[in-house]
């Protein structure tokens, strides 16, 4: 497989990315680490004929933690999002998503902004974002603004950023104390490494002191067009005590809201089971890490 021929654009600016963008468009097509859009450019998935790079916009790069929370640049990369010292409390479900995805090698240049403008259903990163409540910010020539992640996912490969916009930062709010709050990620794939999630759940739930659940959020990848929100898990969950009978009722309600494929990886049913088995796998991980003291 060969790259096709492309003309390379090296945006000094978040202007001139967007001055690039309303140029060329609808034949052009932003880059950051290049590890979605280079192998697509190969195999004709995608056919645009200018490409243009963020890396040398500074300014997309970093992270930043404050009472805010949590600010991650959009250029930031998956190694780096891993190896923070920021992951610690309830941020830690972002170390589970990001060192379990791909290897080393793509995790050291793929970045946390292409993982969620790339919008591909079984991305690892958007449903332990969305637990977490994150916002995302946008950039256009007529200023900033500020969407819920899953305001921007549309469906497979689609997004709602408009043809001039940039995902500039990852917002993630600060979540409850790792005393009353525990999250938590969990994917299957055919292999430990280099290869994408068959089926994933990603799970945050706050715990009263005597460990009934306060509030529960579960969300899956890889079984629907894009992430998805079981937000019945909610309402089933508040009050009681995650054992047995309230993981299995989680596990199935989860298996109802999954709207899984059939592909080489996994059938639609293999997949079904698969979120019952992950549900439960992830809410008592929350639960361990809020017992653990946070660990
Ligand atoms: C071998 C291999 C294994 C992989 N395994 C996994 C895996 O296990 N889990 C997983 O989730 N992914 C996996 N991937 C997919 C990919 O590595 C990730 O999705 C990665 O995070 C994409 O980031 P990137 O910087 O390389 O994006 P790019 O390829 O540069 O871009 C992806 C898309 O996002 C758009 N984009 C990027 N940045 C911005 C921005 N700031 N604003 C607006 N649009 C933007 C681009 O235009 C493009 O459409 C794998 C890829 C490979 C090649």
């Amino acid at each position: 497989m060969y790259l096709p021929d492309v003309e390379l654009h090296e945006a000094a600016s978040l202007d001139d990315a967007s001055a690039l963008l309303s140029r060329y468009a609808p034949d052009a097509r932003l880059l950051a680490g290049g590890t979605d859009v280079l192998v697509d450019l190969k195999t004709g998935r995608l056919n645009v004929h200018h490409v243009i790079t963020l890396g040398g916009i500074n300014q997309l790069r970093g992270m930043m933690s404050s009472n805010d929370g949590l600010r991650i640049g959009a250029m930031t990369t998956i190694g780096e999002l891993e190896h923070s010292s920021f992951l610690k409390g309830g941020y830690v479900i972002l170390h589970d998503a990001s060192s379990r995805m791909a290897a080393l090698q793509v995790r050291n240049v793929a970045t946390v902004g292409g993982n969620i403008a790339g919008a591909v259903p079984c991305a690892d990163l958007p449903p332990a974002l969305m637990v977490l409540k994150t916002r995302l910010e946008i950039w256009s020539p007529g200023g900033k603004r500020t969407m819920p992640l899953e305001e921007l996912l549309l469906g497979p490969r689609e997004t709602s950023l408009q043809s001039d916009e940039i995902l500039t930062a990852i917002l993630v709010p600060p979540p409850p104390p790792p005393e009353c709050f525990g999250a938590a990620y969990e994917r299957f794939a055919l292999r430990e490494g280099n290869a994408i999630a068959v089926a994933s759940v990603a799970a945050g739930v706050e715990f009263e002191s005597d460990m009934t659940v306060r509030e529960a959020r579960l969300v899956l990848g890889a079984v629907a067009p894009m992430p998805r929100l079981v937000e019945s898990v909610d309402k089933l969950l508040a009050g009681r005590r995650l054992d047995e009978s309230a993981l299995s009722a989680a596990a199935n309600v989860a298996m109802e809201a999954a709207e899984p494929i059939s592909d080489i990886r996994g059938s639609a049913q293999y997949r079904r089971e698969l979120v019952g088995i992950l549900t439960k796998r992830a809410l008592l991980k929350a639960a361990r890490r809020v017992e653990g003291g946070g660990a």
